[in-house]
């Protein structure tokens, strides 16, 4: 299998208190990834470690076979990240954001981006602030695939939104995985959430993977050991 992310023994402690310990992983390319675990398990550590924002108190993390730890630019180029919040700039138009995007990153792809805010019908004109939290979700998605990056992370993206602003924000991922090859990694408390979309699950508690691999392999072991309920 090709690898897209591995981590190493990672670990992040915050004074005596380590957020992630022991995480060990291997992800394949070209998968959509849940990742999975209650408030505090350690999934935005995760993360942030994999888009670099964090550094490692120990272990390693590579994005596809680059060193992923703070300041890697080459490694970093390669991913998109769109934060628990996605805090856009609210007084800028989305036209602005793009502009902004542009001006920051080499490989950015406008066109690709106004042809999906398009596709959505989403004003580019309009402050991002003036936006419903759908709207804005998904031009947070669009700034982050505007990158064109090798491995999309997103953190806890539904969790804020109505379930059919979920439908649309999946449908766009879903339609950006067929259409560019990307890997996907995104976060939830709820395994329901994600379970048609992804086909690789990361089981995460108390800061350390307890399950990791297939999803239907995963949730079968996870529903032997807890009955049939879906929550993690
Ligand atoms: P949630 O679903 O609530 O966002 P999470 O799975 O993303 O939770 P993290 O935010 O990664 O979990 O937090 C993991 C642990 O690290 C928690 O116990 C949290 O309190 C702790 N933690 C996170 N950030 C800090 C920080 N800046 N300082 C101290 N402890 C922190």
């Amino acid at each position: 299998m090709n690898t897209a992310l591995e981590t190493k023994s990672l670990g992040l402690r915050y004074g005596k208190a380590w957020a992630l310990r022991d995480c060990t992983l291997r992800l394949p390319a070209g998968s959509v990834i849940a990742l999975v675990g209650p408030n505090g398990a350690g999934k935005t550590t995760l993360l942030q470690l994999v888009t670099g924002l964090l550094h490692p108190t120990e272990g390693t993390v590579e994005v596809l076979g680059q060193d992923a730890r703070a300041g890697s630019a080459e490694a970093l180029a390669k991913v998109g990240f769109v934060a628990q919040e996605h805090p856009l700039y609210q007084g800028f138009s989305v036209s602005d954001l793009l502009r902004m995007g542009r001006a920051l990153n080499l490989r950015w792809d406008q066109p690709l981006a106004e042809r999906r805010l398009g596709e959505l019908a989403i004003p580019l004109a309009k402050r991002a602030g003036s936006l419903s939290g759908g709207q804005q979700a998904q031009v947070a998605l669009a700034l982050a695939l505007a990158k064109r990056p090798a491995l999309l992370v997103l953190d806890e993206p539904l969790a804020n939104l109505d379930p059919i602003a979920r439908r649309d924000f999946m449908r766009t991922v879903m339609a950006a995985v067929a259409e560019d090859e990307i890997t996907v990694l995104l976060s939830s408390h709820v395994i329901a959430d994600l379970e048609a979309a992804c086909d690789w699950l990361v089981l995460l508690k108390g800061g350390t993977p307890q399950l990791a691999g297939a999803i239907e392999e995963v949730l079968a072991g996870h529903r032997m050991l807890t009955g049939p309920r879906t929550d993690a």
